[in-house]
């Protein structure tokens, strides 16, 4: 008698777990204020007080900024808007080796060809997902000029590492913690722990306002390229007195005041809502941790992890050889929703390989020879094909019930991990 779901057995989870919404009567509350001032933005593409935006975006980037520690915090209409702007501001320029991780979402390293930069893809750390800092000065370059570092599925970055790195040779460093709001890294807040650090605001965030991001720094020359390159830079720098045009395009990356005030709402929940999602991830992994064959997320000593999603190394070989997606096929039979991989290494995409961006040239690739091979990534490119599985569902809305029966289904199918040996063996 097969007791596996996905060899006609009965499975573990009968019912649909609730879906994670954040939106709540403050945010309408805030929006109708809005709505009544008459002004859903405020901002001018001028040297003026409203080149700063209105009322809303300016109490967003105040609450912000006291939120992550840093001297200034900017609202943009996305954490994409908010990469670019934040390359721009560094002061990438055409040919300019730009480090960045392959494993993450594809803006982290399409802000530095928005610029002409060229994308040096440096392999991931198999514990955390996230950069790795002996990759990273294996890719350094005479042309290098920033690295992007990712705080990947809400684990930060090697950052007392990569910023020694990084100030060893004279390169800035844009921490992109757009899944990792709200957490620790050494007792100080993701999103301020390089020189440039963006959040996102769009809605598969931990909390957002339809799409928004906000850009945190504390140098005020970085803060004010930013503010132009999202304002309408090349109309204001005459009359701001703005010397250095390095850039300067404006790109019109303002958020509405509407967005602004939701924005502000979400983020006095974000500690709440945070602290339960830890504290659920945390009681899965004690369940985990259990099972032979399936490692529960790392969490480096002094860090926190958001859990924007759950990261589950999976090794067959303690798992009877059984390949992880015949695994993953059999715990979604039992009705739990888990994917195999997160992205394809970015470098993979069509873009990189054919090596074509801006019309039908090879503009700025044809200023390197940055290579975008297949196998230039190899831990990226195994924990993608064989290792990582992703549980993305896990939130403040659940009840520690459906965690107990998450890990109930890991338990159910790695002791009847035969049945899956004689599939693959007849298939
Ligand atoms: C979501 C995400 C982004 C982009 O955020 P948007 O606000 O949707 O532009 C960038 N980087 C990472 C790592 C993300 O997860």
């Amino acid at each position: 008698m097969p007791k596996l779901a996905i060899n006609g057995g009965s499975p573990l989870i009968k019912h649909s777990f609730p879906s994670y919404n954040t939106i709540g009567r403050e945010e309408k509350e805030a929006v109708a204020r809005i709505m009544d001032s008459g002004n859903l933005s405020q901002y001018i593409g001028a040297w003026h007080d409203d080149f700063w935006g209105g009322p809303a975006v300016k109490e967003l980037e105040k609450y912000a900024a006291g939120m992550v520690g840093a001297e200034y915090a900017l609202a943009v209409n996305s954490a994409t808007s908010g990469l670019y702007a934040a390359l721009g501001a560094i002061g990438i320029s055409p040919g300019d080796e730009v480090i960045v991780p392959p494993y993450t979402m594809v803006a982290s390293a399409t802000a530095a060809l928005v610029w002409g930069g060229i994308p040096v893809f440096a392999d991931i750390d198999p514990a955390t997902f996230c950069i790795s800092p002996k990759s990273i000065k294996e890719k350094i370059t005479p042309k290098t000029r920033a690295i992007v570092v990712v705080d990947l599925f809400g684990h930060p970055g090697d950052y007392d590492e990569i910023m020694r790195i990084a100030r060893a040779h004279n390169l800035l460093v844009l921490e992109d913690a757009a899944q990792a709001p709200g957490v620790t890294y050494k007792g100080r807040l993701c999103g301020n722990l390089a020189d440039i650090g963006v959040y996102s605001l769009n809605y598969h965030k931990h909390v957002h306002c339809g799409e928004g991001g906000i850009v945190f720094t504390n140098s005020e020359v970085l803060m004010k390229k930013v503010a132009l390159i999202r304002n309408h830079a090349e109309a204001v720098v005459r009359n701001m007195g703005h010397a250095d045009l390095s850039n300067m395009i404006g790109q019109n990356y303002r958020m509405s005041e509407l967005h602004a005030a939701i924005a502000r709402e979400q983020y006095k929940k974000l500690q709440g809502l945070l602290h339960t999602r830890i504290s659920y991830a945390n009681k899965l992994t004690s369940h985990l941790k259990e099972i032979d064959g399936i490692e529960p997320p790392y969490v480096q000593t002094g860090c926190e992890h958001a859990y924007y999603v759950y990261p589950i190394k999976y090794d067959a070989k303690k798992m009877k050889g059984v390949h992880r997606d015949t695994f993953i096929a059999a715990l979604n039979a039992e009705g739990l929703a888990v994917s195999g991989g997160y992205v394809k290494p970015i470098y993979l995409e069509p873009m990189y390989q054919k090596k074509r961006a801006f019309g039908t040239g090879h503009w700025p690739f044809e200023l390197s020879n940055v290579s975008y091979e297949k196998g230039i990534c190899p831990n990226c490119e195994r924990m993608n094909e064989s290792e990582l599985m992703l549980i993305g569902n896990i939130h403040a809305q659940l009840e520690e019930t459906d965690i107990d029966l998450m890990a109930d289904v890991f338990a159910k199918v790695a002791e009847n991990i035969d049945e899956l040996t004689a599939m693959e063996r007849t298939a």
